[in-house]
């Protein structure tokens, strides 16, 4: 490609409207354009990235055996319908564009495609002989995120790869989704990142298994926990570790005392003198079912500790059927405004201790007229501890569950594991902590959608049976802007070569120089047609704007027939180092062929 032929236009300022590093250079360098929130325009060099991804993801899924199709992104509500989850994804998480067609038909814009998927296993696969089978596509996935962000990091429209396997039992799904490990490791490193596979949250569905795939880089929404040994790394929503040690109390008897301003643990703390290890927090949330019964959730925890909002919210979601749900549409703190919908009274926020009265809810049809009370594992073993007195400006000492207080009959895992805390394979390592960017996503789904949308197969032994699944996804998009993101310099992209939109450019320092000329046509030619990808800026610009750009748009190998020409040379430079050497002109393309080829392994 010539560059005084392309659409070519860079930026020499940070765009007002990019926070991270990546996104600022993909849009100075001209590979993407913001058409409105969450949405973006793939320049033609961004495409050829975006195409190389596929491609690499497309050989490593073909390499296990999946097969590529190619799914509607229009998707009948009727199908969301039956496995349920229309509502959540169009009311409660909100994240699927919903319409109406021209016959009143409700339709929604895939966000991802269980559903599709399942109906067309329903309908295909009879029969034990069938399986296993895995179908895959790369496409376009439409979700209407909450904060759209980052450019390509989190688009409302967006390309992902997603995989659906199917299976006559879990051994077989165990199988799939560990060559989909490999397989993905294998697509990271090809795409010449640096990564670390991490236990993920499986929702409510528990499932036995679903790892993400994390771009370490400090932009990272996600938080990972991990052990030097390597042994342990999850996302912080799922990660588990050994609290630090309570210390023992120095309240040995019950008693009520006047605390005033303590609302908080750090400020209760100071007044005490005592370790937040020898309180109770009592930390209230607000459930709303789907079955429309909000429940308010009074959490019980030791007083250091966080509620991992995660855990806590599959806690509730096992527990829907108890109010006639079978999923949770909100878990929020509530805040006054919520409060006044359901308090009878006003709550003694800061204060409230572990058997605050039910009487404090006004019940009625949609709400629970009692607090559902949890208590975390850090709080059950504290004795003469302090806690709430449900007065303002009031706390008690010295309190212990089964006298005071009786214990919550629910006692959970919900608090939030943390740097510094011991790992539980091995107390020895402390959880370290570090930012990634969840590129990938494997899961094994086992039989939640086959079982609500009646896909089955029969078995050997002529019995039906509900088929297992797993389903796997990698962000294309988000994958190829967090290349960008752990890879640039001050003067620009650094693309790893294997992704880059080509290897080469050809910058011709003056065109007026016939010399320069020739030998830059000669070389982009021979290049091409050795398969070379080369970009040939033959634009009438100063030397200096070309090698400006040439840095900024991130090729790995920039190419100067210059002063050299006479000794029968061009100079090569190297992006990510810039280191230059002089290369007579036909060692040239062998000598690229070489390092790109290293490069690429
Ligand atoms: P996140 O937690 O970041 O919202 P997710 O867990 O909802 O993502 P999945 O449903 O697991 O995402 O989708 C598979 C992959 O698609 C993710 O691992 C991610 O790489 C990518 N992805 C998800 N949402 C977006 C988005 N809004 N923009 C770009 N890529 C996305
Ligand atoms: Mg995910």
């Amino acid at each position: 490609m010539r560059l005084s032929q392309m659409l070519f236009v860079t930026l020499r300022e940070d765009p007002a409207e990019a926070e991270i590093p990546s996104h600022k250079l993909l849009l100075r360098a001209g590979y993407i354009r913001r058409i409105g929130s969450g949405i973006y325009a793939y320049l033609p060099l961004m495409w050829r990235v975006l195409k190389k991804v596929s491609q690499i993801v497309r050989e490593e899924m073909d390499a296990t055996g999946a097969q590529e199709c190619l799914l509607p992104q229009l998707q009948p509500a009727d199908l969301w319908r039956e496995s349920g989850r229309w509502d959540t994804y169009t009311q409660a998480e909100g994240i699927m564009f919903a319409l109406t067609d021209r016959r009143d038909t409700e339709l929604g814009l895939g966000p991802t495609h269980e559903e599709v998927i399942t109906t067309i296993a329903k309908d295909m696969i009879r029969s034990y002989r069938q399986l296993p089978t895995h179908l895959y596509q790369i496409q376009t996935k439409f979700r209407d995120e909450i904060r759209p962000r980052f450019g390509l990091m989190r688009g409302r429209e967006f390309i992902m790869k997603d995989g659906y396997s199917f299976h006559t039992n879990e051994e077989s799904l165990k199988k799939t989704y560990q060559d989909m490990a490999q397989a993905y490791s294998n697509m990271l490193r090809r795409s010449g990142l640096q990564f670390r596979a991490v236990d993920a949250d499986s929702g409510a569905i528990g499932g036995s298994g679903s790892q993400e795939f994390m771009v370490l880089a400090e932009a990272g929404e996600d938080e990972v926990l991990y052990t030097e040994d390597g042994q342990y790394a999850a996302n912080l929503e799922k990660a588990v570790s050994i609290p630090a040690d309570a210390e023992t109390s120095p309240f040995a008897s019950f008693e009520k005392r006047e605390t005033p301003g303590t609302e908080t643990i750090e400020k209760l703390c100071k007044f005490f003198k005592c370790s937040p290890t020898q309180v109770v927090k009592n930390v209230l949330y607000q459930a709303v079912y789907d079955s429309g019964i909000t429940v308010l959730v009074l959490v019980s925890i030791r007083g250091d500790q966080d509620v991992n909002q995660v855990k806590l919210l599959n806690e509730l979601t096992k527990l829907a059927g108890n109010y006639q749900g079978k999923t949770i549409l909100f878990l929020t703190v509530p805040d006054a405004e919520a409060q006044q919908k359901w308090a009878s009274k006003s709550l003694p926020l800061g204060y409230m201790a572990p058997d605050v009265a039910d009487d404090y809810i006004a019940g009625s049809k949609e709400v629970n007229s009692k607090f559902l009370r949890l208590v975390d594992r850090t709080a059950v073993d504290l004795t003469n501890f302090v806690t709430g007195s449900n007065e303002s400006g009031y706390h008690v000492v010295g309190a212990n569950w089964g006298k005071e207080f009786p214990l919550p009959s629910l006692a959970v895992d919900v608090r939030k594991a943390k740097k510094g805390d011991r790992a539980v394979h091995n107390p020895e390592q402390t959880l370290q902590t570090a930012r990634g960017i969840e590129v990938g996503h494997i899961f094994q789904l086992g039989t939640k959608y086959s079982q609500a949308m009646g896909a089955t197969y029969t078995n050997e032994q002529g019995e039906e049976m509900p088929l297992v699944m797993g389903c796997y996804g990698v962000g294309v998009s988000r994958l190829a802007q967090s290349a960008v993101e752990q890879s640039y310099d001050k003067d620009g992209i650094i693309w790893p070569v294997a992704i880059a939109p080509y290897h080469v450019i050809i910058s011709i320092p003056n065109i007026s120089d016939a010399q320069q000329v020739e030998v830059a046509e000669k070389l982009y030619t021979e290049l091409n047609q050795s398969g070379i990808e080369t970009l040939l800026d033959d634009r009438d610009e100063r030397a200096g704007v070309k090698f400006k750009d040439a840095d900024l748009i991130g090729i790995p190998y920039r190419i100067v027939p210059g002063r050299s020409l006479k000794a029968g040379k061009v100079e090569v430079v190297e992006r990510a180092t810039h280191k230059s050497q002089e290369i007579p002109i036909d060692e040239v393309n062998s000598t690229l062929k070489n390092w790109i080829e290293a490069a690429i392994k």
